[in-house]
């Protein structure tokens, strides 16, 4: 069978170079005479690994040396409550809801902490992102957590708050490695790897070193504190091995293209494509904001639900797949993440071209 173009909000398309290499090696890695899911997290072969890994994932990101790179389980979610944790000093923290990731971020914090919500795009189900102009940052707040890139409803922050010198955590699950950043205005970044990086079962955190205490309450499990992580370089107990082997085949693939720049540019003739696209047609329309547009997750409707549903069967039926919208939202979302290459989104504009044709109101 020929492989679909899978437009899938995550897990996500890999690059198939990545997918082709793993294949090869599945079953006897280099000269280990064993399969990668075998080895030992102790073994010499997977420490080169995880530290090549992070050595790459550094450079792709411009890490500077006073952060620290996690390989950690328990997806974005985990960390909804160890920021929380091990950040908390004042115990308050500013929030600005832009989504349900962001929403539920809060939402966990709030047991461990005050939290404030700065403000919300809610009210227009979430299709903007809100300005930054009237918030009244906390100067106490221990931190302010924003979700970068809202992968349920396409918006994206092009810009950062300016949050007058409190630490910035950045929820960057679903736009991590898709654009340059610049990690010191971070105090900590969290990104689920399955969709930008690789397979489900890694999440990444990035965090400068001095958030790294022994702050949190004394009743914080072990495993959700980030200095027992950071204290044995990610092999407090065994880490996803095979997971981040396989993220380490990405960041070395990304680094061998041109690294983050390259993918940018990348990324940004692929949303062109899809927006330009959008911009003209009488049946499809984008739903967010256009200045908050995100690169990753392009969400758009024709506004007749039947008319999506008949959309969304004849694209799988032609190999376009997973261009349902999030249940909360309805409509067509096409994620668009690093791998996916540019004739995966000129067949998905060209078959929206023939729909509409045969379709128009
Ligand atoms: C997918 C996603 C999450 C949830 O990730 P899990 O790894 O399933 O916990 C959180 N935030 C964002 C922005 C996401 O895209």
């Amino acid at each position: 069978m020929k492989r679909v173009y899978n437009f899938s909000a995550g897990p996500a398309v890999l690059p198939e170079a990545v997918l082709k290499q793993a294949a090869e090696e599945l079953f006897i890695y280099k000269n280990t005479g064993m399969s990668v899911m075998e080895m030992s997290h102790r073994s010499k072969d997977f420490l080169e690994i995880i530290t090549e890994a992070e050595a790459n994932l550094r450079k792709l990101m411009n890490v500077p040396k006073n952060y620290k790179i996690l390989f950690l389980q328990g997806g974005a979610h985990t960390q909804f409550s160890m920021i929380p944790l091990n950040l908390m000093k004042n115990k308050k923290a500013d929030f600005i809801t832009t989504g349900s990731w962001a929403k539920k971020a809060l939402k966990e914090a709030k047991k461990y902490l005050k939290t404030n919500e700065l403000a919300s795009s809610e009210d227009k189900m979430f299709s903007y992102i809100p300005s930054f102009n009237n918030l009244s940052f906390d100067p106490e707040a221990d931190y302010v957590h924003i979700c970068e890139n809202n992968t349920i409803y396409g918006t994206k922050y092009h810009e950062l708050p300016d949050t007058n010198g409190v630490d910035l955590v950045s929820d960057m699950s679903s736009c991590i490695l898709s654009e340059p950043v610049d990690v010191s205005k971070y105090a900590l970044i969290y990104a689920g790897a399955q969709k930008n990086i690789g397979p489900a079962g890694t999440t990444i955190v990035i965090i400068r070193e001095d958030l790294i205490t022994e702050n949190y309450p004394d009743y914080t499990p072990l495993m959700l504190q980030y200095k027992t992580h950071a204290d044995k370089d990610s092999m407090f107990n065994t880490p996803p091995t095979y997971g981040i082997y396989m993220c380490g085949l990405v960041f070395k693939h990304l680094l061998d293209n041109g690294g983050v720049e390259a993918i940018y540019e990348h990324n940004k003739t692929k949303a062109a494509i899809l927006y330009d696209y959008l911009d003209q047609s009488k049946l499809f329309k984008p739903t967010v904001v256009k200045k908050d547009r995100s690169l990753m997750n392009v969400t758009f409707n024709t506004g007749h639900d039947e008319l999506n549903k008949k959309f969304i069967e004849e694209a799988k039926n032609q190999g376009l797949v997973n261009l349902k919208g999030h249940r909360s939202v309805g409509g067509m979302r096409a994620s668009i993440y690093n791998a996916m290459s540019v004739e995966g989104v000129q067949a998905l504009v060209d078959f929206m071209k023939k729909f509409e044709e045969e379709n128009s109101l």
